[in-house]
């Protein structure tokens, strides 16, 4: 991971982006924003999902109104999203929001800009500049020959300018394409041209799975590198999965910290001794319904499991019809195999009121040696173990002399 590029830093309400700030995660809402309910119902889950900050459409005289009421009650910042009618981001101004995004393409006139950019300085209100290639400003397309790197640039750089005409430079960029490639040169570009917060997303991405892995190759690229200060998965799905993508991409790079559950399970293989895909999905949605933050591993055998997943704070291991719970790579308890799922919650649970040092304590004596006496079991049956490096090498050594 490179270091954080360091950029300036705006306040979208209370959430700061850019600058030392954590990177936050923003999603959308389908609903129709006249529908207040509806809306703030959506808006509920996508903070519950992991959004900072949520986005509603401003297209009409009736979202705006509805935007007065749901700004009040909302859980987390708004930011009116507006295109074509500059006039929407002035009643979006007055119902509230606490940012607007402006499309540079389709809101062209300099003097509405200005208007707009005039009325946010007035109430303190940043604004993004959310260029988009599927709807970039013809006369730059034609300039650069399409919507490359350079012409997703200089659209933000146009807008800023109108912006600078009135001393308003409170202010993030989105430079968005559903081209993976042209989305991270674009992105890289800009970055190298100013310092302003950067809002990261893959436009368009479609839906899952593909949409995820365009919008994780994209957006995570970018990350790795020091790039980006917000993002946004747009994904052809519900809102909320966006929301949750966004925060898990976070904490995967170590750009956040686990609020939530983070399951390892091995991908299985000729060793397992279990079904480890049913066995993860039964545990991943009995511990996630319990909403507990602990990294939790399940394996197929205890032959390379326990000691594959040692850094999990919590683990299973399939061997023989057992289950072979460990905590830290240590194991703490033998149970059926049919019980491996609720014994594995029933820990998580212990491990959650007393720590990990009160659980390894209290490990069941035997626990470790049943365990080991399984894996020389089935490594009799099996053969080689994976994890035995020095044995592999000496046994290559001597089959290849
Ligand atoms: S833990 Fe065991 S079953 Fe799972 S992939 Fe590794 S060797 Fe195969």
């Amino acid at each position: 991971m490179h270091e954080r590029r360091k950029t300036r830093q705006i306040q979208v309400g209370p959430v700061a982006v850019g600058g030392d700030a954590p990177v936050s995660v923003q999603s959308m809402t389908t609903t129709k924003t006249a529908d207040v309910e509806g809306t703030l119902a959506q808006i509920y889950a996508l903070a519950g999902a992991g959004a900072d900050i949520v986005r509603c459409t401003c297209n009409e005289e009736e979202a705006a109104e509805g935007l007065a009421q749901i700004v009040p009650r909302s859980p987390v910042p708004l930011v009116a999203d507006i295109h074509f009618q500059y006039k929407l981001a002035l009643a979006a101004i007055e119902a509230g929001v606490q940012a607007l995004r402006l499309n540079p393409g389709n809101i062209r006139k300099p003097e509405q800009i200005r208007t707009v950019a005039r009325e946010a300085k007035d109430r303190s209100l940043p604004i993004r500049i959310g260029v988009n290639a599927g709807s970039l400003d013809p006369d730059i397309a034609e300039r650069h020959g399409g919507a490359t790197p350079e012409a997703l640039v200089a659209s933000a750089q146009r807008e800023l300018a109108y912006f600078a005409d009135v001393d308003f430079e409170d202010v993030k960029i989105s430079v968005k394409a559903s081209n993976v490639p042209v989305m991270i040169d674009a992105y890289r570009l800009l970055s190298e041209t100013v310092d302003y917060p950067l809002h990261l997303g893959v436009t368009e991405a479609g839906p899952p799975p593909a949409g995820l892995v365009k919008s994780t190759a994209g957006i995570g690229t970018l990350l790795a590198e020091g790039i980006g200060d917000t993002i946004r998965f747009s994904l052809t799905a519900d809102p909320v999965e966006e929301a949750r993508a966004g925060r898990q991409l976070l904490e995967a790079l170590g750009l956040r910290e686990r609020k939530g559950l983070d399951l390892i399970a091995c991908p299985s293989c000729g060793r397992a001794e279990v079904d480890v895909i049913r066995v993860a999905k039964d545990a991943q949605a009995a511990l996630e319904d319990r909403k507990i933050p602990l990294q939790v591993a399940v394996m197929g055998c205890v032959v390379n499991g326990p000691g594959e997943a040692r850094d999990a704070d919590l683990g299973i291991a399939a061997g023989r019809g057992k289950g072979h719970l460990f905590v830290k790579g240590k194991v703490v308890r033998v149970v059926p195999e049919a019980e491996m799922v609720d014994a594995l919650v029933a820990e998580a649970e212990r491990i959650m009121e007393e720590g990990v040092e009160a659980v390894l304590a209290s490990a069941d004596a035997g626990a470790e040696a049943e365990a080991e006496a399984t894996r020389d079991e089935l490594l009799q049956i099996q053969g080689t173990d994976a994890n035995d490096d020095a044995g592999k090498i000496e046994r290559i050594r001597e089959v290849a002399e």
